[in-house]
Parts: C-alpha cells; sequence; structure tokens
C-alpha cells in the first residue's frame, strides 16, 4: 500500500468507527438505558476493542481507534465496561482472544465486557508471588475433567467473580514453566473457598482462594496441556498495561486532585509549586509514553514495554498522592470514610485522597512489583545481562521450596 492508501484506509475507518459510536448513542441513549443493554450493543457493534476480531466484540482495526470510541462515548455518558470488570476487562479478554477456542470466545466474551460476569486472576500463591512459575496449586486429570488442590492468595475481586483466571500445575516432572496448565474456573464450582484479606484502606479488594477438589471440565482449559505459561505471559503483559498503561486527559487524574489541593490552600510558597509542577511534567511524559506504546501495539501481547508505563506509573501515583495529603496538613491523616471493613464492588476506586494515598501504595506490587519491572526492562529492553536462575532447567519436583 502507498503512503496516500494507507491514509485513505486509516480515514475510512476513523470515519466507520464515529459513524457506529453515533449510531449507538442514538439507538440507546445512555441516560436512559440500563447499563449491561448498552454494553451488550457496544459489544455486538464490534466497538468494545476495536482491534478484536468481528464477532468477538471488535473490527480488526488498529487498537488506536479505541481511544476515537472512547472519546465520543465516555462523554456521552456511556458506562464504562473497564470500571465494572477490571480484571477481565484488561487481562482475561486479551488473554481468552489469543489462546481461547472459538467456543470459549463465544462464551465469555460478550458477558464478561457487560460485566454480568466478573474475572479474577488466580496466579499469585503463598509461596510464588514474583517467581509465579513456581506454584504449588495441582491439577490432576481424571478423564474429561480436572481435579484441583491447592491455595490462591491477594486474589482481587474473586468475591465477586464467576470466573478465574487459574494456572496450575499438571506435570510437576517437568521444569517450572513447562508444566502448568491454564484453565477458565468456575467460582461457583463446589470446593472453591473465598475468604477476605482487608488491605490498610480498610477495605478488602482481595482475597485468599482455597481449592478442595474442584472439578473443572476439560472443554475449560485454555490452550494446550503444559503451554499454560505462554497464556500466562499474555495475562501478565496486560494487566501490567491495564494498570500502568492508561491514558487520561491532559492534567486529569490524581495529577487535577494534586492542583486543586496546591490552589485551594492559598499559600502558594515556591518550593511546593516547583515540585507540583515537576509532579506534572512526569504525569504528562508517562501519559505520552502509554500514547506511543498504545499506537504500536498490535493484538496479542503488548510486549516488555508496558513494564515501563507499569513501573513509572506506581512511583509516580505514590509521589503525587503523597504530596495531596501533605498538602491537607493535620486533615491529611483523618480518612474520612474511615475503615469500613467492606468487601467492595470495584478495585482500583478512590473516593478521597486519603484513600488514594493508602492504596496507591500496592502499585509498586501489584502486576508485578517494580523490582521484576525493572529486571524485564534490563533483560528484555537494555539487553543487559540476565538474573540468576538456576531453577530454570530443574524438574519442579526437585527445586527446593520450603
Ligand atoms: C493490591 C494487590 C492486588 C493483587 N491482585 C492480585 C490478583 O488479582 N491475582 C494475583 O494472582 N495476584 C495478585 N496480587 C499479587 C501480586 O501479583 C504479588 O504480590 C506480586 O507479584 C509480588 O509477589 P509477592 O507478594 O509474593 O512478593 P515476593 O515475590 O515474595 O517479593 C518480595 C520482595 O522481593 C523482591 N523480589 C522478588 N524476586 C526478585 C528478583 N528476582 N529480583 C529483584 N527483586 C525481587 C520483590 O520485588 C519484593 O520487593 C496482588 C497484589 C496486590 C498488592
Amino acid at each position: 500500500m502507498t503512503a496516500t492508501e494507507t491514509a485513505t484506509a486509516a480515514g475510512t475507518e476513523d470515519a466507520t468507527v464515529r459513524t457506529l459510536c453515533e449510531q449507538l448513542l442514538a439507538e440507546l441513549p445512555p441516560a436512559s438505558t440500563d447499563p449491561v443493554t448498552f454494553l451488550g450493543r457496544q459489544f455486538d457493534l464490534g466497538l468494545a476493542w476495536v482491534h478484536f476480531p468481528e464477532g468477538q466484540g471488535g473490527l480488526g482495526l488498529s487498537p488506536r481507534l479505541q481511544r476515537t470510541v472512547n472519546d465520543i462515548l465516555f462523554p456521552a455518558g456511556a458506562p464504562v465496561a473497564a470500571y465494572r470488570n477490571v480484571i477481565g476487562h484488561g487481562m482475561g479478554a486479551p488473554t481468552l482472544v489469543t489462546h481461547g477456542t472459538e467456543a470459549q470466545k463465544q462464551r465469555y466474551l460478550r458477558p464478561l465486557f457487560t460485566g454480568e460476569e466478573v474475572w479474577c486472576q488466580l496466579f499469585s500463591e503463598p509461596g510464588a508471588g514474583s517467581d509465579v512459575a513456581g506454584l504449588s496449586t495441582r491439577a490432576v486429570r481424571d478423564g474429561d475433567e480436572w481435579i484441583v488442590n491447592g491455595q490462591k492468595v491477594w486474589t482481587t475481586l474473586a468475591h465477586l467473580a464467576k470466573w478465574g483466571m487459574l494456572i496450575a500445575r499438571t506435570d510437576p516432572e517437568q521444569p517450572k514453566h513447562k508444566g502448568m496448565t491454564y484453565f477458565v474456573v468456575d467460582m461457583e464450582a463446589p470446593g472453591v473457598e473465598v475468604r477476605p484479606l482487608y488491605q490498610i484502606t480498610g477495605e478488602a479488594e482481595f482475597n485468599e482462594v482455597y481449592f478442595t477438589d474442584v472439578r473443572i471440565p476439560d472443554e475449560e482449559r485454555l490452550g494446550e496441556v503444559g503451554e499454560g505459561w505462554r497464556a500466562t505471559l499474555t495475562t501478565l503483559m496486560n494487566e501490567r498495561v491495564a494498570i500502568g498503561g492508561g491514558i487520561p486527559r491532559k492534567g486529569t487524574g490524581f495529577i487535577a486532585e494534586a492542583v486543586k489541593a496546591y490552589q485551594a490552600r492559598g499559600d502558594h510558597d515556591r518550593a511546593r509549586r516547583d515540585e507540583l509542577m515537576s509532579l506534572w511534567i512526569r504525569a504528562e511524559v508517562l501519559r505520552l509514553t502509554n500514547i506511543r506504546a498504545s499506537q504500536l501495539r498490535v493484538l496479542g501481547d503488548p510486549g516488555p514495554e508496558g513494564s515501563i508505563g507499569k513501573a513509572m506509573s506506581a512511583d509516580l501515583n505514590k509521589d503525587i498522592t503523597a504530596f495531596t495529603v501533605g498538602l491537607l496538613g493535620p486533615e491529611g491523616m483523618l480518612k474520612p470514610d474511615g475503615y469500613p471493613m467492606a468487601r467492595p464492588e470495584h478495585a482500583m476506586q478512590f473516593s478521597n485522597t486519603q484513600q488514594a494515598f493508602l492504596r496507591t501504595r500496592a502499585n509498586s506490587i501489584e502486576g508485578g512489583t517494580t523490582e521484576i519491572a525493572k529486571n524485564i526492562l534490563g533483560e528484555r529492553v537494555l539487553g543487559l545481562p540476565g538474573d540468576v536462575r538456576n531453577d530454570k532447567d530443574v524438574p519442579w519436583s526437585q527445586v527446593p521450596r520450603s
């Protein structure tokens, strides 16, 4: 294709997406439509994830055009699918579309997008976090089913989830990355027990999950037996983007709160203004970096550059919210909503600055720690020598563990 033809095609695609958005808003005005109906129609029109194939919530177009969709639909008051099912939307869907069978895509994607079926991610275990490939949860084949036993931890929104993305060890005699299999597990199946874990915010967004003789039909396996690591990488790479790859409008989000708090304080001393400006610049640099990454992205695995946004946003969110709480003075030490000991309906939503300050402490841990993100960048982007991995080629059963 010549440059002119490429530009014409891009213009046509943009026009198609805009027309479909207008059609959706005309057919179902958000103010008078329930969110499930609206999101269902959005999915059917291919505006859920425009880069997904047709019939699977997409139109097979550039992921860049999803911004166009969002820029039209959100200001018009449309419901935000990602808020209703954060793990399913950001990580479950790309994993399904990359590794799922046709039947799995047809079964899971639409109710995932509408939020009728919430998803959770069952990767971390008490003995396997950064080194998630070392996990111990076992799945043993029994005819057309698998029997699962083990424990997962830090499972965000497991208390609301219908489906879980589960990785389990199916062959302990293989090295750790080779003996794992990926399943979609019904969180309402007998033998699944979900217990809350409370965070410093006083909320339990996450849980520990116990599996006792849980039966999973083989058709709910995602990918080949023993090939679970491939699908796991797709989930993890998309997780980094889902957490750190956000593209807010310029000057919005945490940095807007900081500016507001600075203006409200009245005494505009220069040291604080300097601090605020450097935070504002970091926020803008991150936003632009994420725009660039999103334009380069194709369907499937986002690639190691997702770790840039993940690591940068963790530090930035912590620094901005600390700055804002500092501006509040003694009031910053009081959390307006107290410590409710609640099990929230959403993860990572902030009702006040103090809560945001506390919750963002976890940003450098969740979705892979900042140290691990830096290891990935060092090895896969900068080409530096690798981390020490002396258990990589040893059968999992022979690796010493406590
Ligand atoms: C709010 C929140 C939500 C979460 N939600 C989920 C979820 O829904 N599903 C899920 O499966 N998990 C979830 N997690 C778990 C998260 O993925 C793990 O906490 C994370 O991967 C770190 O694992 P760990 O806690 O076992 O720490 P460890 O792996 O034990 O790490 C401890 C420390 O050692 C450092 N470290 C470890 N290995 C290395 C290395 N090779 N090089 C340098 N430093 C290293 C780490 O950076 C860290 O500072 C969540 C965590 C949080 C905080």
